[in-house]
């Protein structure tokens, strides 16, 4: 137990650290030329935030959250989702009334009690968007082409867009009704979990994962069939947006989102590369998630993926480097009496200068510190001798080419940081 992380979790080591930091970076640089700045909150929020903002019928709320009572008795849950808790600090702060819109992006850990799998744990990161404040198709294009411009700058291949739109509270009910009557003399064929749906949310019934389901569901009436003239226009423009953008799409009258809170535009990215068609992200529009959890009417839209199945996908395709060597600029090797001083205040000042410098802290021989060099990757490794430090000179190795060559100690920072 001491030496093994809780099921479902899963530490990310040295060596791997970097390629997230790398998908950290890409997600902080895209933000900024789309505008969208940082928002962090908290880990855990009152469980009513996700009870009310993710939805009592989903998965989610139903069987996945953490939930738990802290010391004072408050009914707490970690978040399984960073949309809640966005829309949750909107409030509190009421960013709503400031300029509109309001742009955010969050990156960070969630949490959800579900089987681990590959891609899927316990806890996972997200990256998400959300704007606030439009309820403008601008916004849907936006968020969507950058959501796929995010994976292209990662390089990932074989991707698919899909695209659908499901509506409002106006054009819903009719989609409603007319599925109801059309899965109704097929009910007791449903799984167990669609016949549940078919009352509260027969919607979910087309994007239920069951073979069955889907076979049964095949050719029921589409929320696309159903919109009314305001959300037909309003995809109709989502549309032509994207295509001005350059983005590809495929409609698919079968997503439909787990979501309660979702309405109009829902997007979903799918690879073909991890197992089957699986989802590596997707968001949508949700104008009355803001009013659910007690606000304004704020009309609002995002995406969210996990950082887990894009690094899956992207080893899949073969785009995270596999080296594994560490890389420093230089290597400090000593050797002798009276070296060890002069090689560690030569470290230091080098490393003031920003250049990254390793050495010998195993007193080690010449020849082992020249081998750990080596797996560092450094181009130039500066050796250190007894005979050298009483002369005031030390040794710059280039290990490209093997040549060697005496500089004053003196000189070596000015000269050494010109290396670089
Ligand atoms: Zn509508
Ligand atoms: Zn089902």
């Amino acid at each position: 137990m001491l030496t093994s992380a809780p099921r479902g979790t899963k530490d990310i080591l040295p060596g791997q650290s970097r390629h997230w930091q790398m998908i950290e970076g890409t997600i902080r640089q895209i933000c900024r030329e789309y505008g969208y700045e940082e928002i962090r909150s908290p880990i855990f929020e009152h469980s009513e935030v996700f009870h009310r903002g993710v939805g009592e019928t989903t998965d989610i709320v139903q069987k996945e959250t953490y939930d738990f009572q802290d010391r004072g008795g408050r009914d707490l849950t970690l978040r399984p989702e960073g949309t809640a808790p966005t829309v949750r600090a909107l409030l509190e702060h009421k960013l709503y009334a400031g300029p509109l819109p309001v742009k955010v992006y969050y990156i960070g850990p969630m949490f959800r009690f579900g089987r681990p799998q590959a891609g899927r744990l316990r806890q996972f990161h997200q990256f998400g968007i959300e704007v606030f404040g439009s309820a403008s198709p601008r916004v849907d294009a936006e968020v969507i082409a950058m959501a796929m411009d995010f994976y292209q700058r990662l390089g990932l291949k074989n991707l698919q867009l899909l695209l659908n739109s499901i509506g409002c509270p106006k054009c819903r009910p009719g989609h409603r009704q007319a599925l109801q009557e059309f899965l109704q003399p097929r009910a007791s064929e449903l799984c167990g979990d669609c016949q549940k749906r078919l009352d509260r949310n027969p919607m979910r019934v087309l994007d239920c994962k069951n073979e069955r389901c889907q076979e049964l569901s095949q050719g029921a009436p589409t929320t696309v069939g159903y919109l009314c003239d305001e959300c037909a226009d309003h995809f109709a423009s989502v549309k032509e947006l994207l295509e001005a953008a350059g983005v590809e799409y495929t409609l698919d009258d079968r997503l439909v989102r787990g979501l309660d809170y979702y309405n109009k535009t829902a997007f979903e990215i799918v690879s073909t590369d991890i197992g089957a068609q699986s989802s590596i992200g997707g968001g949508g529009r949700y104008d009355n998630l803001v009013e659910t959890l007690g606000g304004p009417s704020v009309p609002g839209i995002g995406f969210g993926l996990g950082l887990e199945r894009v690094l899956l996908t992207m080893e899949n395709q073969g785009l995270l480097e596999s080296d594994s060597r560490e890389l420093r600029n230089i290597f400090i090797a000593m050797a002798g009496e009276g070296t060890a001083p002069v090689a560690f205040g030569l470290a230091q000042t080098l490393r003031k200068k920003g250049l990254s410098v390793e050495l010998d802290y195993l007193e080690r021989s010449l020849k082992a510190q020249m081998k750990t060099a080596d797996r560092f990757h450094a181009p130039y490794v500066v050796i250190v001798g007894q005979g050298e430090v009483e002369r005031g000179v030390i040794t710059v190795r280039t290990m490209g080419t093997g040549e060697q060559r005496e500089i004053p100690l003196e000189e070596a920072p000015e000269i050494l940081s010109g290396l670089f």
